[in-house]
């Protein structure tokens, strides 16, 4: 099975949906929407935690946090409810045909093109996070402009999914989870906002239940692509993205797809990258935030 992980591309149109549904083909409405059919999401993460969180050992709550806030959603008008399975040694994302598939939320923190040799066989199938616990995916890809991903797998035919554990770039990004001041690049200290966790966990969050993300004109979803140092509004789950919940795991009834009939299980694994851009005069920053922008137009013209 391959594992690619994809910067998804915007597609700019005349109207803004609230919030988009991941289809299993990206952006593709006639391929089936991805969804949980489970009563219970069970996710863990992994005991490493992050050795550079500033202040320290504070990233469990923050992750927490975060699956509370869809949670609080999830209680009012959902058909599900997040479990938290504790800490585990656990270092593997993606789904394992014989492991216990357990949707884990992890710190990567080395670079495969520092770890991995050039000529290994993971590059080919683009498994050198897990083969040697490091960030990135792709030989030759700079992945310093994406803050996290999250590895979904599910049923190709009917969208059901299976698995979606998250990655997050602790590489590049200064991860921290004071609520203020914003750390003024290159002056990052250990008192203030740099990469909110909570802010890029949320947003994680909303893939692992089947978000896709919003036009980035949408300044306050949940959703939006991108995300600047010291951002903490993608915390607040914006009323878009929680009406999602409501409309796929309507309380009390089943699951929605988009395409009926579901059909049975053909597994396949998607991952969505969610790229950061800072603000400042911060080098690879301001470089991130041109190629997003180059991004952004080419889909407007395709
Ligand atoms: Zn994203």
């Amino acid at each position: 099975m391959k594992i690619a992980a994809l910067m998804l591309a915007l597609t700019l149109g005349q109207s803004f949906p609230p919030y988009v549904r991941s289809h299993v083909e990206e952006r593709d409405p006639s391929t089936q929407c991805l969804f949980w059919t489970v009563p219970k999401i069970a996710w863990y993460q992994s005991s490493a935690g992050n050795p550079r969180t500033q202040p320290a050992g504070t990233e469990f709550d923050a992750v927490r946090r975060s699956f509370q806030r869809w949670q609080a959603i999830f209680s009012q008008c959902g058909n599900l409810s997040f479990e938290e399975g504790g800490l585990v040694d656990e270092r593997e994302v993606g789904y394992l045909p014989n492991g216990e598939n357990r949707n884990l939320v992890l710190f990567r923190t080395k670079r495969c093109m520092d770890v991995a040799p050039e000529n290994a066989e993971c590059w080919e199938d683009q498994s050198c996070n897990n083969t040697y616990d490091c960030w990135g995916h792709k030989k030759g890809v700079d992945d310093r402009l994406t803050i996290a991903v999250t590895f979904t797998t599910y049923d190709t035919n009917s969208g059901i999914i299976y698995d979606s554990d998250i990655e997050l770039n602790a590489v590049n990004y200064h991860f921290t989870t004071m609520d203020s001041p914003v750390c003024m690049p290159p002056l990052i200290t250990t008192d203030c906002v740099s990469t909110d966790i909570q802010n890029t966990m949320t947003h994680e969050i909303g893939h692992l239940i089947g978000l896709d993300h919003t036009d980035d004109r949408l300044a306050e979803s949940t959703m939006r692509p991108s995300a600047q140092t010291g951002e903490l509004t993608k915390r607040t789950i914006d009323s878009g993205s929680a009406s999602y919940v409501c409309a796929a795991y309507p309380q009390g009834k089943p699951s929605q797809a988009c395409i009926h009939p579901v059909t049975p299980p053909e597994l396949g694994p998607k991952a969505a990258g969610c790229a950061a851009a800072g603000a400042q005069a911060w080098l690879p920053a301001l470089v991130g935030w041109a190629l997003l922008l180059a991004r952004r137009r080419g889909g407007a013209r395709s």
